[in-house]
């Protein structure tokens, strides 16, 4: 991992930054590339920009490991009261959420119970809930969340890391009980008793992972294979082998983030790929920010040009 990465990953994680961080007026400015504004209308704006060109979305209201029940379930309550409004402005967004935004560290049943009103909520408007993975300590409690939720919703699926040495075994448990996943390469520090280190191996562990994701023998009805990266190369590897398994070029559906490979969201998406754009809002933003400067330390240059521009 470089320095400079490690570097804004602790950023991430320091409770002083993540207070103060985000009153910078130059980071203020910076972030706007990856996020178009901290208020649901904001993202509902954002997400229409997108529609005409056949890339639907998928939004998330930024926060992470919350303190006290109140804020648990006032987030719950807006995620209900958003899927609502999506349903009756009649457009395609689905929600993300974080487990520890909806209470984990505090008490794991009253946050499936959050998770519950959400994954109902959202069957009942035809809709599908995601649910984030975060650091490596809370994967056995999501993966557990997420295959009970599955248990009583059809429309649930569970994001998974492809840096852990351990998502094989997580991805064929969740495949094989239907429960829909998003494949992801991993945001956060991880030491190397738990995480692949070097981007190579990453690479192929992601492209083995898909693979087993893409196996129609191994399907059940209902499972969702999702692939989240911005990573060309392996989206062509990916679709060339989904063609060879005679998958038609819709059947691999891409998430990526708003503000990341645009070009390539847009080309994907007319190629005939199934693209989502992933928008965040909300005013909790550093960690995340902080995340997305850490996947490519140039980015850092943004902050630098704000301060200037
Ligand atoms: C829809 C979605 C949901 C996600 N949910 C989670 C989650 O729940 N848990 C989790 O741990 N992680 C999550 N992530 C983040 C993910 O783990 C990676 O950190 C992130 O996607 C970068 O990895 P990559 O696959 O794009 O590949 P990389 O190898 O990091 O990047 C490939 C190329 O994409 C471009 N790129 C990648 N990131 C950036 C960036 N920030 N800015 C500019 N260019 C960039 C660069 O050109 C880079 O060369 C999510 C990502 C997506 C797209």
């Amino acid at each position: 991992m470089s320095v400079m990465r490690s570097a804004l990953l602790a950023v991430s994680e320091n409770r002083w930054m993540r207070s103060h961080g985000q009153k910078l007026w130059f980071v203020k400015r910076a972030v706007r590339w990856f996020m178009p504004g901290e208020t649901f209308d904001d993202m509902i704006a954002a997400a229409a920009t997108l529609r005409p060109f056949g890339i639907h979305a998928i939004f998330t209201r930024l926060g992470e490991n919350v303190a006290d029940w109140s804020e648990a379930d006032a987030v719950t309550a807006h995620y209900v009261d958003a899927i609502d409004r999506i349903k009756a402005a009649g457009i395609i967004c689905e929600p993300s959420v974080k487990p520890t935004q909806l209470g984990l560290d505090l008490d794991r049943e009253r946050c499936f119970q959050n998770l519950c009103t959400l994954a109902s909520r959202a069957k009942d408007c035809g809709n599908y809930l995601w649910i984030d993975m975060e650091q490596s300590p809370y994967v056995d409690a999501t993966i557990d969340v997420a295959t009970r939720l599955r248990a009583q919703f059809d429309n649930v699926g569970v994001c998974l890391q492809a840096y852990l040495h351990r998502s094989m075994d997580d991805l064929l448990a969740l495949r094989s009980r239907g429960v829909g996943v998003r494949l992801v390469k991993g945001a956060y520090m991880e030491p190397a008793a738990v995480a692949i280190q070097a981007k190579s191996a990453l690479d192929e562990h992601y492209f083995a992972l898909a693979a087993a994701m893409l196996e129609p023998s191994g399907r059940p009805a209902g499972f969702r294979a999702v692939f989240g990266t911005h990573d060309i190369p392996l989206i062509a590897r990916i679709q060339a082998h989904a063609e060879r398994a005679g998958l038609a070029p819709g059947g691999v559906e891409i998430h990526m983030l708003f503000g990341i490979q645009r070009a390539e969201q847009l080309r994907l998406a007319a190629s005939g790929a199934t693209v989502r754009v992933l928008i965040a809002y909300g005013t909790f933003w550093f960690p995340w920010y902080m995340r997305r400067l850490a996947e490519r330390p140039a980015n850092v240059w943004f902050v630098i040009k704000s301060l200037f521009a």
